[in-house]
């Protein structure tokens, strides 16, 4: 699954929130998260991020964020 990283904190653009085909985007408490249950590996939203703060989970980068958006994600 791809994850959303700390360069999405009080980013204002929901331009992945618009491509993704599962609509599997999420509010966090300031910033955006991504389901990872129902994220279906497209790719799709991260080059359309601004902020460069989407990657998928198998980067060491992603994978420290990965429980957040879990966690945010299922509050929903
Ligand atoms: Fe949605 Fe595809 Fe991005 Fe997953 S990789 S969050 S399915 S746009």
């Amino acid at each position: 699954a791809y994850v959303v990283t700390e360069n999405c904190i009080k980013c204002k653009f929901m331009d992945c929130v618009e491509v993704c085909p599962v609509d599997c985007f999420y509010e966090g408490e300031n910033f955006l998260v991504i389901n990872p249950d129902e994220c279906i590996d497209c790719g799709v939203c991260e080059p359309e991020c601004p902020a460069e703060a989407i990657f998928p989970d198998s980067e060491e980068k992603a994978a420290e964020w990965a429980e957040t958006n879990r966690t945010y994600a299922e509050q929903w």
